[in-house]
């Protein structure tokens, strides 16, 4: 309910949201401005952040663009790719781990945590440190202004536990999450193919640094379903840097021995001269490898031609193709029955990746904007969406993967099916197996296969105090609660006695609340005076922003306020004023919290106006 009033007495400000591209190269935030999404970039640059984190022997860690640079000097403490680890456990990643020259373990409870200088940081924190920079880079670009709401994007095979990760990324970044959406429909929205009167059938092919994803997504009636999504989370412009240095490796194998060649640096120094001689390529037809490792004595050089490039990531390309049919025949179609494609991530700005792809549907690509750039301006589009902006559409997205409990003998019963339109909720029954059991233990599950142990586990529960009753007698029902952002809430309920538990499920590999706050406490040292000064200054718009909104509105309805509920709030809006500027954490926390409490009454007062006008005369409470 505070939420409504709240976003009625701001009158949201579109401009004031954005969205962001969180991605496992790099990041991006978008805005709402003069009727479209643009990139929030500040001159001169493109806006585009590197997800690398650096973190020195002393000093503040050091976010994007010079992180990435370093990294060829400090690989152990260069941090990139942490997108692979939100939200996930030691067994998934176990197969990538060679790829990472930092150390990466598990908590006693189930958290990731990257080993940097004896610290250990989980992969939320890192990302929330990408999240703040991103934010703080919007905020200094958009004149001082200060976004807290953002729509964040994630991939649309992305379980709970990575959408929650997410979430409690944004969260210790002191990011408001407005909703979480799927990168595809995140794409389809910035190419407006929302708008399109009949709808059809949509390929958004995302072929990034580190991972090719290819959805394919119905829209119908402003809903946008996912159909089938397949992909390589292993497979993207990162491994065609890795066939060019092959290139490198020969060249170097008379001078080097494999020792030598296993060098860190080296490897940096290879693997981004690499990339550059790829970006080239993707607009002339020749160009050159060049990189100088000092220590090593080394100065090497190298012609590339197009056609060599293309040759030697041929398969690779193959194999991305190979999604695509994979995803088709998950999904019941032909590559006829595609109506749209849509290419998103840097690496479809490869001449051989666009014909191949266009080869393959038979359709030419949309490419008119910035493949690098249409997830965040998607996202910004249903930035604005929410906050109240125009397009009088409804947008909704379905969860990605069945959710459903384990069961007697190690099968799942799907509560919710996938591909329902989220918001969604659903009751299962279950009952005991043995007589006077007092307890049942669940394990929810989310994943398409019939056995849990091959679905992925988000947290187990137990359901107590059930009053000892013959076997198969108690009646438990589990609901399952999706919110508009995918994420799960389950109750547990026996109703035969009408005895009932609240259970919030943790995700096994997520952050429960105490774990935010913990870490929202001792936050990282070197971060926390800037994250303090963030929020104060975040919380110190938001406050600015609630007190004109209350001014504003006051006078319109002033009248209709009992006296009680017109001296809080003029009291809450004195205290407000008397702390808007003072830049304590506390202090504004206070202050907004009163003034939400104390304007409830108002914002009742007139959404009762609004509701009055539309309806003539009816009151709210009466429809
Ligand atoms: P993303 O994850 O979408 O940010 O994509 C990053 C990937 O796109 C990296 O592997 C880049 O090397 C690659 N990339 C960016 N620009 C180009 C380009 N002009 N040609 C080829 N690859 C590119």
């Amino acid at each position: 309910m505070g939420y409504i009033e709240l976003d009625v007495l701001n009158n949201a400000d579109p401009s004031l949201v954005m969205g962001i591209d969180l991605g496992t190269t790099n990041s991006l935030a978008a805005t709402w401005r003069d009727g479209r999404p643009v990139v929030i970039r500040p001159e001169g640059a493109s806006g585009s952040i590197p997800s690398v984190i650096r973190f020195p022997p002393d000093g503040k860690p050091v976010v994007g663009r010079k992180a990435r640079e370093q990294a060829v000097a400090d690989p152990s403490h260069t941090i990139f790719s942490i997108k692979r680890f939100m939200g996930r456990g030691l067994d998934d990643v176990r197969d990538d781990l060679a790829d990472f020259p930092f150390p990466v373990s598990e908590s006693a409870d189930g958290l990731l945590q990257v080993d940097i200088h004896g610290r250990l940081i989980t992969p939320q924190e890192l990302s929330s440190m990408i999240l703040m920079r991103v934010h703080d880079i919007a905020c200094r670009t958009q004149g001082g202004a200060q976004i807290p709401r953002a729509v964040i994007t994630v991939p649309a095979y992305f379980d709970d536990a990575q959408r929650q990760a997410t979430r409690d990324a944004a969260r210790l970044a002191g990011i408001e999450v407005m909703r979480i959406i799927n990168e595809p429909t995140a794409a389809s929205l910035a190419y407006g193919l929302d708008r399109t009167a009949e709808g059809g059938k949509i390929v958004v092919y995302d072929l990034g640094g580190g991972t090719l994803d290819v959805s394919i997504l119905s829209l119908e009636k402003g809903v946008f379903r996912v159909l089938a999504t397949a992909g390589d989370t292993r497979l993207g412009g990162d491994d065609l840097d890795r066939a060019l240095v092959t290139l490198i490796t020969n060249g170097l194998a008379e001078q080097l021995s494999t020792e030598d060649m296993a060098d860190p640096g080296l490897q940096q120094a290879a693997r981004l001269a690499a990339e550059r001689c790829k970006i080239d390529l993707s607009a002339h037809p020749e160009a050159e490898i060049s990189f100088i490792v000092p220590h090593r004595g080394i100065h090497f050089r190298r012609q590339v031609t197009r056609e060599e490039f293309e040759e030697l990531v041929s398969a690779l390309i193959d194999k991305t193709l190979d999604s695509c049919r994979l995803a088709l025949s998950d999904s019941g179609l032909e590559a006829r029955e595609i109506d749209e494609v849509v290419l998103v991530g840097g690496s479809t700005r490869i001449p051989a990746v666009r014909a191949r792809v266009e080869a393959f549907f038979g359709r030419e690509p949309h490419t008119e904007l910035n493949p690098d750039e249409v997830v965040a301006l998607g996202a910004a589009v249903q930035a604005h969406i929410l906050a109240g902006g125009s397009r009088d559409m409804l947008l909704l997205d379905v969860i990605p993967l069945s959710l459903g409990i384990e069961t007697m003998g190690g099968s799942v019963s799907k509560v919710i099916l996938r591909n329902s339109t989220i918001p969604c909720q659903a009751t299962e029954g279950f009952t005991t197996y043995a007589d006077n059991q007092t307890g049942v233990d669940f394990n929810v599950v989310q994943g398409e296969r019939e056995l849990a142990a091959d679905c992925r586990s988000l947290g187990n529960f137990r359901l107590t105090g059930i009053p000892p009753m013959p076997a198969g007698m108690a009646r438990v029902a589990v609901r399952f609660f999706v919110d508009a952002d995918g994420l799960l809430r389950v109750t547990a309920r026996e109703e035969s006695t009408g005895h009932s538990a609240d259970i919030e499920v943790h995700p096994k590999h997520g952050l429960c609340d105490a774990d935010v706050d913990r870490m929202l406490e001792e936050s990282l040292e070197f971060a926390r005076e800037d994250y303090e000064a963030g929020m104060a200054a975040n919380l110190g718009t938001e406050l600015g922003t609630m007190l004109r909104a209350c001014e504003r509105n006051l006078e319109a309805a002033r009248a209709e306020l009992d006296p009680e509920s017109l001296a809080d709030l003029e009291e809450a809006m004195a205290a407000a004023r008397s702390v808007a500027d003072s830049g304590s954490l506390a202090a504004l926390q206070a202050a907004r919290d009163s003034l939400e409490v104390a304007s409830m009454p108002l914002a009742a007062a007139l959404m009762d106006d609004v509701a009055r006008a539309a309806l003539s005369g009816k009151k709210l409470d009466e429809v």
